[in-house]
């Protein structure tokens, strides 16, 4: 059977496999539920402990300042919803155009209640600018949220410089980190930030189970009412294998942070440098400043959608957009913002290589793309 390369890792990664082996014993033998006080709960508690220490040292965080959620989805839910009805007087909410469909949602359901959300456009760049956030807020705003890395094009936000506008005007700031932990750097003291949104999933840990950092002294509703887990901010019986599967992966992660994001910004420039070499003329979304691997290619009169299957065909996957867009043909919201011409947005695709892919996986890429841009033109 052919290779299957995967080279779609903004839409998920594999599982790491010490966080693999780490989640068996907790689902197999230590299975007691954390809450009890009885000695089988013991381990699961200190295990839960364990893995909010571990998360919260990547981050610079102090521990009671993580709690665990489903993932992305309900950590950006959660961080919106939960600030907005937390304050009567502050209702504004700004977040930008280009946010994942989490907070943008988000964002609609608590217009639909009456609370304001305006929206910040990107550069053709796709940056959130400082001075575009200083024109906009004003002091009824309660939260600016702008996510740390866009997940179509790769875009690094200038976080620092937002995060000070928001707190100049007395506002809260929420990044949705989801794209970028586990990838590049984050350290929540630089940045400034009152809450952030993980996904264990983007970072070779499992799907479902993600988190919010939430700053001590935050105002911000609890997320589930029901039993007293998280500090009573979120109900419901932790899911303590996929806990210590997330922190597992994150630590392994930050630990090979610098060498990943060197080997995967080689096989970015391998990836452009063939392109080029094939003089298939291609325009890089995104800008100068994007996570390592996370190639948005528009091929002027081609079809994205087609080069899609017909890199499935040859045994490749990757993507059109975010992985939650590819059921919508239309042009993907993010490449309407950065206002990219409807020729070039049509024929998109995102590429979004890992550390297990290989050299010789850049260069079937590269084969693949001119084969089949070749017979289209
Ligand atoms: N935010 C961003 C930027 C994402 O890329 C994704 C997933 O693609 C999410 C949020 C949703 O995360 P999850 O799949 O863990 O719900």
């Amino acid at each position: 059977m052919k290779k299957l390369i995967y080279a779609d890792n903004a839409a998920t990664t594999r599982l790491n496999k010490a966080a693999f082996e780490a989640m068996i014993p907790w689902l197999l033998e230590e299975y007691g539920n954390a809450s009890q006080p009885y000695a089988f709960a013991r381990k699961p508690k200190n295990a839960l402990a364990e893995a909010r220490t571990t998360i919260a040292e990547c981050i610079n965080a102090l521990p009671e300042e993580i709690f665990f959620t489903s993932g992305g989805t309900e950590s950006d839910n959660w961080a919106i919803k939960g600030s907005a009805f937390a304050d009567d007087e502050k209702r504004a909410t700004i977040t930008s155009s280009f946010e994942h469909d989490a907070v943008l949602h988000s964002c609609k359901a608590i217009e639909r209640l009456g609370f304001p959300v305006a929206y910040l456009m990107p550069t053709a760049d796709g940056v959130i600018t400082a001075p575009a956030l200083n024109g906009m807020i004003s002091n009824t705003t309660r939260l600016v949220s702008v996510m740390y890395a866009n997940n179509e094009i790769g875009t690094i936000q200038p976080i620092k410089e937002l995060c000070d506008v928001a707190h100049v005007h007395g506002a809260l700031f929420h990044t949705d980190a989801v794209q970028a932990i586990g990838h590049v750097e984050v350290d929540v003291q630089k940045i400034g930030v009152d809450m952030l949104s993980a996904s264990a999933h983007k970072f070779n840990g499992p799907k479902g189970i993600g988190f919010l950092y939430i700053r001590k002294g935050t105002k911000i509703l609890r997320y589930a009412d029901g039993g007293a887990q998280e500090s009573v901010h979120r109900a419901g019986t932790e899911n303590i294998a996929s806990i210590v599967g997330m922190a597992i992966a994150l630590k392994e992660n930050f630990s090979r942070l610098k060498n990943n994001m060197l080997y995967i910004k080689s096989l970015e420039v391998r990836l452009l440098e063939g392109l080029r070499n094939a003089h298939i003329p291609f325009v890089c979304n995104g800008g100068n400043n994007t996570l390592p691997g996370l190639i948005s290619l528009s091929f002027s009169g081609a079809d994205g959608e087609a080069i899609l299957h017909r890199m499935d065909l040859m045994g490749i996957s990757i993507s059109t957009g975010s992985a939650c867009d590819s059921a919508n043909a239309e042009i993907s919201h993010v490449l309407k913002a950065i206002q990219l011409g409807e020729t070039l947005a049509k024929g998109t695709i995102r590429i979004s290589l890992g550390s297990n892919n290989t050299e010789e996986d850049v260069d079937s890429i590269v084969g693949a793309l001119a084969k089949i841009l070749r017979q289209t033109r």
